[in-house]
């Protein structure tokens, strides 16, 4: 087995990413040492831009994490667009990023995205690349199989973090897809054109020909595999069918082979599902997968919510992760509609961002509620400056506080007649409690005090 940080967590070697891990989330290194050797934590990272990139642990007993799609389309190129999207990442607090581009020069744009996002860890779908580039170059689907590994060693060389594969859709699965009864058959687009590749060609998908090569490969450079889900549902109508559970079976298989190589992996899914759905599809990949973590997309519980799909997916993600999902991939305004622009990127970051902390409050009560506690209290002291500084977006925030004047030190929803003014002098010297106080009653107790 390769030098891994799996190999050294195996091996019983709490190293010093783990102890950073342990310190951001509150946790002992020894924990995040254990799950890490069980596969049910994963540092999302290459070793090739270590100390440029912020450790990000995604899996069981860690804060849920976010990731913001960005990247130009086969239609739209706009690099600048990009680069703005890539600072709102940052700035907005996502936890990662992924590059999806398919336009314009697709090295050049990943880098440029690569340097614009640090220290958020980069992700990307080499199909995308693999197809683009090998269209042009082979003048058709003639794409030969070791071109799709060629693009992934190029993307690790460059210092991608961790990669979608999408090695679970065989052919088999793929020809059942296309003559199947779903709404969409493939809603995925890596699923799609590999699927594509697959049926013209009468070949194997080329990851899974491929597939001990790649493991080498992803333990040379210690990056991520994120096991590709080409056959999640695009429609609720198809939720938890034969097609994407047996998908799920064959995605478990491919994370036990890749922990025997030391290799850390994490499992992606379920596309659109119904709310009374989620839980038991969270429970499904946990106990087939050995708690591998859950890098969910989605779930929308609804197929009707075009241009405010951000809202949908925050009710279906917060419900995904408090069942035990780990990291939640954004979705924008622009979902099922377009390519989103910079300030829907913005919103849809925000929507996940609060889906995944109401999912932790739930999850770890106290752990998670520093925020909650110091905006609470300052709420009941109309304590304005301290508010603001703890929303999701300040600036907007603070925007919508001032927008009639504010002429009393409530706000302009009841003006002089806010409760905490018309209670005020009553309210005095009654005992601030402390953050820590706050957050200890949430500590699995509704007792107020
Ligand atoms: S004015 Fe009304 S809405 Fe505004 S802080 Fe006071 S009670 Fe709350």
């Amino acid at each position: 087995m390769a030098d891994t940080i799996m190999k050294a967590a195996r091996e019983g070697r709490v190293t010093d990413e783990m102890r950073e891990v342990a310190k951001a989330e509150g946790l002992e290194p020894e924990k995040v040492r254990f799950l890490i050797a069980e596969g049910r934590v994963a540092l999302l990272r290459n070793v090739k831009r270590s100390g440029r990139v912020r450790l990000v642990a995604v899996g069981e007993a860690m804060f849920s994490k976010v990731n913001a799609n960005i990247g130009t389309s086969g239609t739209v190129v706009d690099v600048e667009a990009e680069r703005r999207k890539a600072r709102i990442a940052v700035e907005y607090g996502a936890d990662t990023v992924m590059d999806l581009s398919m336009g314009g020069d697709l090295d050049e744009i990943r880098m440029m995205i690569m340097r614009e996002a640090e220290p958020l860890p980069l992700g990307t779908v080499p199909t995308y690349q693999a197809w683009v580039e090998g269209l042009r170059r082979y003048g058709g689907l003639g794409i030969p199989s070791d071109w799709f590994i060629k693009i992934v060693e190029r993307q690790l060389r460059q210092g991608v973090d961790y990669m979608t594969i999408h090695a679970a859709l065989s052919r088999e699965l793929a020809e059942k897809a296309v003559r199947s009864r779903r709404v969409i058959p493939i809603t995925s687009r890596g699923g799609a054109l590999l699927a594509a590749w697959m049926l013209e060609n009468g070949e194997e998908n080329p990851y899974r020909s491929h597939w001990s090569y790649l493991l080498e490969l992803f333990a040379e450079y210690d990056a991520v595999i994120s096991v590709g889900d080409s056959l999640r549902p695009g429609s609720i109508f198809d939720q938890h069918d034969e097609l994407q559970v047996a998908e799920l079976v064959e995605a478990a298989r491919l994370v036990r082979s890749a922990r025997e190589a030391g290799v850390q992996v994490i499992v992606e899914g379920p596309g659109h599902m119904t709310l009374d759905q989620i839980a038991a599809n969270v429970r499904l990949e946990k106990q087939l997968t050995g708690g591998a973590p859950y890098y969910v997309l989605g779930p929308l519980p609804t197929d009707a919510a075009m241009g405010y799909d951000h809202i949908a997916l925050a009710i279906g993600g917060a419900l995904a992760l408090w069942a035990g999902a780990d990291y939640l991939c954004y979705v924008t305004p622009a979902e099922h509609l377009s390519l989103p622009t910079p300030e829907q990127v913005k919103e849809g970051i925000i929507a996940a961002r609060i889906a995944a902390h109401a999912a932790d409050l739930a999850k770890y009560g106290a752990r998670a509620a520093g925020r909650d506690a110091a905006v609470s209290w300052a709420r009941a002291r109309l304590d304005w400056k301290t508010m603001l500084d703890h929303a999701f977006d300040p600036r907007g925030a603070a925007r919508i506080h001032a927008q009639y004047g504010l002429r009393t030190r409530a706000c302009d929803m009841c003006g002089q007649y806010c409760a905490c003014l018309v209670l005020g002098k009553h309210m005095r010297g009654r005992g601030e409690p402390e953050p820590e106080e706050l957050t200890r009653r949430i500590l699995g107790s509704t007792l107020l005090p």
